[in-house]
């Protein structure tokens, strides 16, 4: 069984269909989305509704949220491109029913999907859909002992837009440290699988992972996509900050 998981793809359609398109050539079964499909990117219902047309389990993201009810501690940045996105969702395309089932959809999202040993969240396994685990956090022992305490085996989870393995022994490992490959090893272990549409880590290439448990192994993957694109759609949407643009071409 191989799945593929993809988190924080932030409305950025052309990551997204780059992300789908790599996922199609790696034969993976099914596909898990970790949350954040909207907010930020300038495409937030075509990526919905290809979250819902090939994901088998979406989590609920914090900005999938702030579309439903009124965000706390958003930037001004952030809030604007909330209200945006919550117009787009409201005036289509596609008629009332499908607009309704996009609503329902969202309002229904799972905050956490346990399977066996494998958790699956947004944030953190504390707080699934808001606290952020950051690579420096492996320096607060209390922290981690608190996270790891709520970690069944292994623990899947996205919103940093960071990617990497927290070990049980307190390092964190990123993708290029491991060669895109790390093998399960049976002590606890949390993974943050990246970001399709924003990625944060100096790497602008679209960032998902696919679990392959058979093998014991998770590949992250990082896919080139034309965020040139993505950056003038931004840039041509007054109530998109330019910044949101500015930083796919940086990966920051
Ligand atoms: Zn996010």
């Amino acid at each position: 069984m191989r799945r593929a998981l993809i988190s924080d793809i932030h409305g950025n359609l052309e990551a997204l269909q780059a992300v789908l398109d790599d996922i199609r050539r790696n034969d993976v079964t099914d596909i898990f989305c970790l949350g954040d499909i909207i907010g930020y990117g300038p495409n937030p219902v075509e990526c919905l509704d290809e979250v819902m047309r090939r994901c088998s389990r979406t989590i609920l993201g914090n900005h999938d949220q702030a579309a439903l009810i009124d965000p706390d501690g958003f930037n001004p940045v952030a809030l604007q491109a909330v209200y945006w996105t919550r117009d787009c969702l409201e005036s289509g395309p596609g008629g009332s029913a499908l607009i309704n089932r996009r609503w329902d959809f969202l309002g229904e999202l799972p905050k956490s999907y346990l399977e066996g040993d494998f958790l699956f969240v947004h944030g953190s396994p504390r707080d699934a859909t808001n606290e952020y685990v950051f690579p420096e956090d492996v320096y607060n022992a209390r922290k981690m002992d608190a996270l790891f305490d709520r970690v069944p085996l292994y623990c899947f989870q996205g919103h940093t837009h960071i990617p990497g393995v927290f070990t049980f022994s307190r390092d964190f490992v990123s993708p290029e440290e491991c060669g895109y490959e790390y093998r399960l090893t049976g002590e606890k272990t949390m993974f943050n699988v990246g970001s399709v549409g924003q990625p944060r880590d100096n790497d602008p290439r679209a960032c998902y992972v696919i679990l392959d448990k058979a093998a014991g192994v998770v590949h992250y993957r990082r896919v080139e996509y034309p965020y040139d694109r993505t950056a003038e759609k931004i840039y041509a949407i007054p109530s998109l900050d330019n910044m949101l643009g500015d930083r796919l071409r940086t990966g920051r």
